[in-house]
């Protein structure tokens, strides 16, 4: 392809509307406008990209069995009404109304339309299982769309619904969407963590999260460098602590006044004692109940993890008066002891504290040496502490290490919710009827694109891996006027076209610094100049743009080297 015919509109300037390294890349480079907030256009560059991802994740969902399918953007509000999500989906959900006033939506995902398709087509064990997906255009108005593709209101994804006769069939389909999304990424040249997550409101232990690893990423993820356990922080579980040996006599109760003490930090300088002697008390109400939660003073709850124990709908601190009103003490003094008919849950990192420090349910006072048992009993242990760095991973007790990603595909178990809900049901082999059991399974299309800049650029540009390289080569021609260039540089494009290998021919008439720089910004992982003192020597030169290796190799010969080292290079 030649650049003088082609749309690169390159920019100098950094833009001041983008905030990460993929977004200013991606349209310094031109591959993407902005239209709206999170709405884009993609150039033909950044399109070429986008087709490449598509590309390997058609590839792979064909091979996996998977059939392509082509469901409506403009979902009737109906079928969304029979799983009630019309309501729940609340402002993300982009509505519309029809010339007669019917209501619609733009599909955000597809499980509704999906399901009325197959509870209208599928009726016996026979025709199961079923994996259908496509690759289509999503719409959520999403509260702070922003990072260019990362988070758009329009946004490309592939999705993928499974139907399976039971639990045993949707735990092998979901093992080959975990297989097939792993071997996607790999190709994609990405490095990322399949990360164990939070299934929501949903429910169920069955939830993967594809992350791209990059300090950008707007998700927070616990890695055990030990035995390779990764989650993302909603989820991510703690070793149970070990009981100390030698642990401490317990010591009578004391009562102390701490005025004007609230902190933890305040209260621990003030009794001078660490904040991980004392224990807070944090007074919850999940639905309408008040649970009382304990936690070491230094720890932080996750109220992912609370509210999933509790199965609780809804989840929330409680308010000062309810605080008063349960516990007879202002807030930030609350504690265990004489907290009676209140459900205590304590976090498991406690279990073994002796002698802490705990509120006791007065204004300005305090409790030293309390202990469990002696002086009050939890009404429960749960793992209810936001995992840290540092913290004991839950499988091999390894200290785990905070890492940074961003979420590409997302696997997901769903169970009967979709096919009760709008009756999609089969004939088993004795004719009786059951719920089709189902499965999803997303990737983010231009997520995709944006995190992989986001993970491989330096301080001139992008750096494509080479099977999602929107060109896999780029051709410089140092200087057009000079006819026999022209034409090496035209039979070359040929040659490496014949070889099946994507070339962008820079042949503008431009300086070469332009083109250089406007090379290294669009990140084609191989970079071939004709031209200069290399061309009267009768080679041509060729860089590799991760690794800044240069190397040259006579004209007749370039397209084969060429072709050798796309093979060889990431
Ligand atoms: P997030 O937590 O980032 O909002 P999600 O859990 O809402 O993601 P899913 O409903 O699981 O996302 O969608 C499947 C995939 O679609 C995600 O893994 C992500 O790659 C992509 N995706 C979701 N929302 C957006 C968006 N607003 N813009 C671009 N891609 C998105
Ligand atoms: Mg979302």
């Amino acid at each position: 392809m030649r650049l003088t015919a082609y749309l690169i509109p390159t920019l100098r300037e950094d833009p001041a509307e983008a905030e990460v390294i993929s977004h200013r890349l991606m349209l310094r480079a031109g591959m993407i406008r902005r239209v709206a907030a999170g709405i884009y256009s993609y150039l033909p560059l950044g399109y070429r990209a986008l087709r490449k991802v598509e590309g390997i994740i058609r590839r792979e969902m064909d091979r996996a069995g998977a059939l392509e399918v082509f469901l409506p953007v403009l979902s009737p509000a109906e079928l969304w009404r029979e799983t009630r999500r019309w309501d729940a989906y609340g402002k993300e959900l982009m509505r519309m109304q029809d010339r007669h006033g019917r209501d619609f939506c733009l599909g955000p995902t597809h499980e509704e339309i999906v399901t009325d398709l197959v509870r209208r087509e599928v009726k016996s064990w026979r025709q199961l299982p079923l994996n259908l997906y496509q690759i289509q255009t999503k719409f959520r108005d999403e509260i702070r769309p922003r990072f260019g593709l990362m988070r758009g209101r329009e946004f490309g994804m592939k999705d993928a619904y499974s139907f399976d006769r039971d639990e045993e069939g949707v735990q092998k389909s979901y093992a080959t969407m975990f297989e097939t999304y792993t071997r996607i990424f790999e190709q994609c040249g990405l490095n990322f963590k399949a990360v164990e997550a939070d299934s929501g409101p949903i429910g169920g232990s069955f939830s993967h999260e594809f992350m791209v690893l990059a300090e950008t990423g707007e998700d927070l993820l616990l890695n055990c460098p030990g035995c390779g356990y990764a989650a993302n922080l909603e989820k991510a579980e703690i070793a149970l602590p070990e009981e100390q040996a030698g642990a401490e006599e317990h010591r009578p109760v004391e009562r102390k006044e701490t005025p004007g003490q609230r902190t933890v930090e305040e209260v621990s300088a003030f009794l001078e004692c660490g904040p991980s002697q004392l224990v807070k008390t944090l007074l919850y109400e999940a639905d309408d109940t008040v649970v009382a939660v304990l936690l070491r003073g230094d720890h932080q709850l996750n109220e992912t993890k609370l509210k999933n124990y509790l199965g609780a709908g809804a989840l929330g601190p409680a308010s000062p008066e309810k605080i008063e009103k349960v516990t007879g003490g202002p807030t930030g003094f609350s504690g265990p002891v004489g907290l009676d008919g209140v459900r205590i849950v304590a976090d498991e990192q406690v279990r073994h504290l002796v002698n802490f420090v705990t509120g006791a349910n007065a204004a300005d006072t305090h409790l030293v040496n309390v202990n469990f048992g002696r002086d009050f009993a939890a009404s429960e242990w749960a793992d209810v502490k936001a995992a840290d760095a540092g913290d004991p991973c839950p499988r091999c007790r390894a200290a785990m290490e905070k890492v940074r990603g961003i979420e590409v595909g997302h696997v997901f178990k769903l169970g009967t919710k979709y096919s009760d809900a709008m009756g999609a049901r089969y004939l088993d082999e004795n004719s009786e009827e059951k719920s089709i059991v189902m499965g999803c399974y997303g990737i983010g299309t231009g997520r995709t694109v944006a995190a992989a800049i986001e993970q491989n650029h330096d301080g001139d540009g992008i750096i494509w891996p080479v099977p999602i390289a929107p060109f896999e080569v780029v051709l410089l021609t140092l200087n057009v006027r000079e006819q026999v260039l022209m034409e090496a540089s035209e039979k070359l494009v040929g040659e490496l076209e014949d070889r099946g290998v994507d070339v962008l021919w820079d042949d503008r008439d431009e300086r070469p610094g332009v083109k250089f720089k406007d090379a290294d910004l669009i990140g084609c992982p191989v970079r071939v100049v004709i031209g200069g003192k290399s061309y009267k020597r009768g080679e041509g030169e060729i860089r590799i743009r991760r690794t800044g290796e240069q190397s040259a190799a006579p004209l007749g010969q370039l397209a084969a080297r060429v072709e050798d080292l796309l093979g060889q290079i990431q």
